[in-house]
């Protein structure tokens, strides 16, 4: 080899072995020696070196961990397995009826393996070959987002492994408090909306699109499952296994010889949980053996041989310092306490939700109130009680405003509902909630337009409603404070090419009441555009399967509001795809297929196997026709059967129909 070649080989190797040793003391000694700047420096020197001597490269090179080129959009994984949730504990009762429950189920006595839970996001990692292929969410459970590529950023996740057969690794990708906290001070400094929790952290960032931002976010992972070809015998195995091959398993585990000894591991780490540098919110408790897990099976929603033991909300006690009161997409009045900032669960809290005005004067909560404030898992903590023995008499009772705090519009109370609302439908409020829902990734999915250049625009006039985006030149988002030329232009740009976006995500944009995500794909299945959806009346409409009465009316008065016809020909007016393109996009692997149940089945009831199939994307419908593909026949079936006979309709056990679903029980 020439010696200058040499050289070069000489310098890369040394530029792995540091880049590995600094990896090692970030991520398994808690101990960074370099910035993180100094860090990217050596990544970005090695990543030259590599595109210009590729013979030097290594396959399991750091530099595949920074993160490729920004992507579209996630493609949706069908999982294999579905990712099934986990029943809830909440006391030693409950756990000692779980161990009962199998105990009967089995005729015996069961072994158990306890592990920390983990207050991250469930990912399944898929290697073939030894080699990371795919890397999901847990999504719906049957369905995730293809999140590979932020994957790959997880330092500890490993890239490559020297088991050869196929296995699926199950896991939580989890942020550390500190890497948490670090994060959130740097949102605020940028006047950003810092992060609620840890978990929140973590789902945030693997859902970004840019994989480079997703390095730096210093994500980790423990696995806690693993399918491989030939599995060990036990939970407990599996995981020492996994060890053996390199993935990070959380210490704290232990085997449980009995309930008890499961009931004593929980009340320790009850008490310990805030020692350690992440965050957990329970524990997990498997039954150790694979084949009385096999034996157990599971219900549709969750296997019988697993349960959380959920450790009690953490609570603390702060003052009110004042209730505001935010304006909705809708116009419902949210108040929302803003507290003498304090520490709960692992995080600095200084809002907590009221829920609304009712449920103040239920606690009777006034402004100078020590109360205390709860954090039960969701992301913003809520107030649970007032300590009245402590009240000065400088507390102020909070009345229900007499006009909208934003655009001072008289404030309403429909009688049947808690809420009160802001019915001015230009209050601007209401105008910058309704063009964020608008812009957001499930509806038009304007990359680039945050709250911030929202709430801008419409202050500064620019825009009165969402069709007004339209209309946006580059040399008017200049205006706008931190608006570079290039970002304005690729903003324009974005707005430009959502116009294209599919029927069923436009009718989510516009944001009616009660029409979610499905029922707008519902919608976009049954009506060719826009037009047909404003003719048709509330009868028609709440015929259609899952959209129901309530929908179908809130339909019908969105369209019945002249300001939002006018508001759809502006949208047209400026070139807005308002109807479906293509045909009918295929979703599951049933779309299309009819099917009818007749008979009791054994592991579901009819509703959720309803639920299970439409999923898939098949129809299901109450009676027998020619139309029929399929009728599913459950014992002591009905008349549907013998007309299925005579018309020639195919019928099947619920066996074939799991087989063809493909879902284990
Ligand atoms: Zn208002």
């Amino acid at each position: 080899m020439e010696r200058n070649k040499e050289k070069i080989k000489q310098k890369m190797d040394e530029l792995y072995r540091l880049i590995n040793y600094y990896d090692e003391k970030y991520y398994i000694e808690d101990n960074p020696v370099i910035s993180d700047e100094e860090y990217d420096k050596l990544v970005h020197q090695l990543i030259e070196l590599e595109q210009q001597y590729p013979e030097f490269a290594r396959p399991d090179s750091p530099t595949k961990r920074v993160g490729g080129k920004p992507i579209e959009q996630f493609k949706t994984v069908v999982h294999e397995k579905p990712m099934l949730s986990i029943d809830n504990t909440y006391n030693e009762e409950e756990i000692k009826e779980f161990d009962n429950r199998l105990k009967r189920l089995l005729g015996r006595a069961v072994e158990y393996f306890c592990e920390l839970k983990i207050d991250g996001v469930a990912v399944s990692l898929i290697y073939e070959q030894g080699i990371l292929t795919v890397g999901a969410t847990r999504g719906d459970g049957f369905r995730g987002d293809d999140v590979t590529e932020n994957i790959r950023t997880v330092r500890d996740i490993p890239l490559s492994i020297s088991y050869r057969g196929k296995l699926e690794v199950r896991g939580e990708v989890y942020m550390q408090k500190k890497d948490f906290e670090r994060l959130n001070s740097e949102k605020i400094k940028n006047n950003e909306e810092p992060f609620a929790n840890p978990r929140n952290a973590t789902a945030g960032s693997l859902k970004l699109l840019d994989p480079r931002e997703v390095s730096r976010r210093h994500l980790r992972f423990f696995a806690y499952g693993g399918f491989f070809e030939q599995n060990p015998p036990t939970q407990e195995e599996i995981l020492k296994t996994l060890e053996e091959y390199g993935f990070p398993v959380n210490p704290h585990r232990r085997f449980a010889r009995n309930i008890q000894e499961v009931i004593d591991f929980c009340h320790e780490w009850e008490s310990k949980r805030n020692q350690l540098p992440y965050a957990i919110d329970g524990i997990v408790i498997k039954v150790n053996s694979l084949r009385d897990q096999e034996i157990l099976g599971a219900t549709s929603k969750s296997p019988r041989w697993m349960v959380a033991y959920k450790f009690p909300a953490e609570q603390a006690t702060t003052i009110i310092k004042d209730v505001i009161v935010q304006v909705g997409r809708t116009g419902i009045l949210t108040p929302v306490a803003i507290l003498e900032p304090v520490h709960l669960a692992g995080t600095i809290v200084s809002r907590a939700s009221l829920h609304n005005f009712d449920e103040i004067k239920r606690l009777d909560v006034r402004i100078n109130d020590r109360v205390f404030v709860e954090k039960a898992g969701e992301i913003i903590p809520k107030v649970v009680k007032v300590i009245k023995d402590v009240r000065k008499g400088n507390e102020i009772i909070i009345n229900p405003p007499k006009t909208c705090p934003v655009c001072g519009t008289p404030v309403t109370r429909d009688p049947d509902e808690v809420a009160y609302r802001c019915q001015n439908a230009s209050c601007p409020a209401q105008i910058k909630e309704r063009i964020i829902h608008f812009a957001s990734r499930r509806a038009m999915n304007i990359q680039g337009l945050g709250e911030k250049i929202v709430n801008n625009l419409v202050d500064s006039n620019l825009v009165k409603d969402f069709a007004d985006l339209y209309d946006l030149k580059p040399e008017q988002l200049e205006q706008i404070e931190r608006m570079g030329e290039i970002s304005s232009r690729k903003l324009v740009e974005n707005i430009q090419a959502s116009k294209n976006a599919p029927f069923a995500n436009i009718i989510y944009a516009l944001g009616i009441r009660h029409i979610g995500e499905r029922a707008s794909e519902v919608l976009a299945e049954n009506f060719s555009d826009i037009d047909e959806i404003i003719r048709a009346d509330e009868q028609k409409l709440a015929s259609i399967a899952e959209i129901g009465p309530v929908a179908a009316r809130s339909i019908r008065e969105f369209f019945d509001n002249p300001a939002n016809i006018e508001l759809i020909k502006k949208l047209k007016k400026a070139g807005v795809s308002l109807k479906q393109t293509g045909p009918v996009e295929k979703k599951g692997k049933l779309s299309g297929m009819r099917f009818v149940i007749t008979g009791t089945l054994k592991n579901f009831t009819r509703e959720e196997m309803k639920t299970e199939l439409k999923k898939l994307g098949a129809r299901v419908s109450e009676s027998v026709s020619k139309e029929t593909d399929y009728l599913i026949v459950g014992e002591n079936p009905g008349s549907k059967l013998e007309k299925a006979r005579k018309l020639g309709v195919k019928t099947i056990s619920e066996e074939e129909v799991l087989k063809m679903i493909k879902r284990e029980i």
